[in-house]
């Protein structure tokens, strides 16, 4: 039985192009977008690549110099990154070779006479080394054809991940005058993209743009009501998966992933306060499979590349579209369904708001300045809160932020497309009630204490306000604390009440509030338990056919030779590639080589024991 296609894959035109497609990566197809980048590279035609993540951008600079029998050399931020891709180029048999600051003087000769011998088809550079070194004039000698920046947004000032050390990739149109510069990014605003193509001096660049939309992956916003059962009864549809959870500080993702763990999950926490040491076990122990989850925060950027991430859980709000698409183009890398979850509280949009604040009176800008960083960090704070609040498609709002149109008139793959998001009933009412307690207290006191009188708690406050002697005294005594809470962050959220900023923000009436009460305004209210998520479509069909014993027979074969190999497990191969295995359970190696992802190198390494995993035996070299 055949499997889902690849999203939008084309056969591919030119044979010297599928061929080396087919026999190293084991793939049939291109993404249109691949197809052309590929195109404009092996013709030296300066290219600029806008493609999210997971888009497929790596085979767009991997392929060529294969045939071009080239070596060609990708600049790239991350060290982690670089390591990453040189590992699962090698699990190919493609030669590649990083060079970085963490390497020894012996492994860096070793590389440099391996590039002099021209064994090398792709070379990999931090920038900061590929301007301190006498490496140019290597590159130089060796007649280097094509320069591929990869992350070049990180050129820009305007982009979200500026990296002063880019700048100087300027320098390359001059020193390598016949040389093709392809620039990759996935920061898609227009401003970064002429600001990228201006600094790298680009020549009649092709511009090619994908499609922002990850079709594959489901989106879901719920209103968070208890972080910490919320965050277990999510992982609890990912048991055994790969999942990364989102906090905003180090403390929450240290005592979060503690408590996973005395849930009997494989979960470990990841910040840039932990020693380095310690980040890089856990990012090998993800890597390798040993554990499931990693619980970080959205301030570091994590080196971490594992295709099968299933789920990408933010516990709080991520501070624009632009970091939160980031940071959930994480999911589902291989193409295969995956969930994406957002607990919404609009508690975060002040936690937020006050670090925006704190964080530019602390810098060395002038008072203008100032405003000015406020003013964008809070604009992208509103577009994120608009996104979460809003009862449309998420994939049509997403599309849209990022200024594409979305035509399908349903996603099949959100929660209000699914008809997920159970509404309250007698919403108005409720919302009187809140509404009506808030202007008895005389809007001088906060969430949790309007909260509290509404549920009628005996606080020791309500006692001494007298609030207990109060109409709307336990009006919501039949729902919980935090239920209530998240009632009132919900008006808050839609503007029917506002609230003060500061250190103790206290809940105030607007004119929307006062609407509300004289019932001009009818109000829609979340079930504030959250709702129930459905299968999509796009996880059965991933599932199609899919003999999932063998599924996770492979996966654990796969375990055991990422550990004896000490490489990241995804390296070996990925799930798409083990899912295909499963379904169609090839007898030779002439079936096994038709699966997905299966090219010669993988064949001659790993055919043997994976036909003796499928007819059920244990491999003979194990
Ligand atoms: P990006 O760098 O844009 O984030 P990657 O290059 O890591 O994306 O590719 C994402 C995933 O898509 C990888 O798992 C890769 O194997 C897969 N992929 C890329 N191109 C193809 C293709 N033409 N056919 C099948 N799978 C592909
Ligand atoms: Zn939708």
């Amino acid at each position: 039985m055949p499997g889902p296609a690849d999203t939008h894959t084309r056969p591919v035109a030119d044979p010297a192009i599928a061929e080396v497609l087919a026999k190293w990566w084991g793939f049939d197809a291109l993404r249109p977008l691949q197809a052309d980048a590929i195109r404009a590279a092996i013709d030296g035609r300066d290219s600029l690549v806008v493609m999210p993540t997971g888009g497929g951008k790596s085979l767009c600079y991997q392929l060529p110099p294969l045939v071009s029998e080239t070596t060609d050399v990708v600049i790239s931020p991350l060290v982690a990154l670089m390591k990453d891709q040189v590992d699962s180029l090698e699990a190919i048999g493609y030669p590649a070779a990083a060079l970085h600051g963490a390497l020894s003087q012996e492994e860096r000769s070793q590389i440099r006479d391996q590039l002099a011998a021209g064994e090398l088809r792709l070379l990999f550079v931090a920038p900061e080394r590929l301007v301190n070194t006498g490496l140019l004039d290597q590159l130089a000698q060796l007649g280097v054809k094509r320069f591929a920046i990869d992350e070049a947004h990180c050129i820009s000032q305007w982009g979200h991940d500026f990296r002063p050390e880019y700048r100087q990739l300027a320098m390359l149109r001059d020193r390598f005058p016949t040389a093709s510069i392809h620039a990759f990014t996935a920061t898609a605003t227009p401003q970064v993209r002429n600001d990228i193509a201006r600094q790298l001096s680009l020549r009649d660049p092709a511009v090619l743009v994908g499609t922002f939309d990850r079709p594959n992956l489901v989106y879901r916003v719920v209103p968070r009501t208890d972080r910490i059962a919320q965050t277990l009864q999510i992982l609890g549809r990912h048991k055994g998966e790969a999942s990364i959870v989102y906090c905003i500080s180090r403390k929450e993702t240290e005592s979060l992933a503690a408590r996973l763990a005395a849930e009997g999950l494989l979960a470990r926490p990841y910040h840039a306060g932990l020693d380095a040491k310690e980040r890089h076990k856990t990012q090998e122990a993800f890597a390798r499979e040993t554990i499931d989850v990693v619980v970080a925060t959205v301030a570091f950027g994590m080196g971490i590349d594992r295709s099968d991430v299933r789920l990408v859980l933010h516990t709080s709000l991520p501070k624009s579209l632009e970091a939160y698409q980031q940071e959930t183009g994480r999911a589902g890398r291989d193409g295969l369904a995956a969930e994406c979850v957002l607990l919404y509280s609009s508690a975060d949009m002040f936690s937020w708001e006050s670090l925006v604040r704190k964080s530019a009176a602390e810098s060395d800008l002038d008072q203008d300045e100032q405003e000015q960083l406020i003013g964008s960090q809070v604009a992208h704070l509103h577009a994120m809160r608009r996104y979460a609040q809003a009862a449309r498609c998420r994939h049509a709002a997403l599309s849209e932020y990022f200024g594409q149109s979305y035509e399908a008139e349903s996603c099949g793959a959100c929660d209000v497309c699914l008809g997920e998001t159970e509404s309250l009933p007698e919403a108005t009412v409720i919302a009187q009630k809140i509404i009506s307690c808030v202007a008895r207290v005389q809007e001088r006191f906060g969430v949790r204490h309007v909260s509290e009188v509404l549920r009628g708690a005996k606080t020791e406050g309500i006692t001494r306000y007298g609030h207990d002697r109060l109409s709307t005294f336990g009006l919501l005594a039949q729902l919980d604390q935090r239920a209530v809470e998240n009632l009132v962050h919900q008006l808050l959220d839609q503007e029917l009440l506002a609230r003060t900023g500061g250190d103790r923000p206290v809940v105030t009436l607007n004119e929307r509030s006062w609407e509300v009460m004289r019932g001009q305004r009818s109000v829609v209210l979340l079930e504030p338990r959250g709702s129930k998520a459905k299968t999509t479509k796009a996880d059965a069909d991933d599932w199609q056919g899919v003999d999932r014993e063998l599924f996770e027979r492979l996966r654990s074969w796969r375990r055991r030779v990422a550990e004896a190999r000490g490489k990241p497990a995804w390296t070996i191969f990925d799930d798409k590639a083990l899912r295909s295995i499963a379904r169609e359970k090839p007898t030779s190696p002439a079936a096994l080589l038709r699966c997905r992802g299966i090219g010669e190198k993988r064949l001659a390494d790993f055919g043997p024991a994976i036909l003796d995993l499928v007819a059920g035996r244990t491999p003979a070299d194990e």
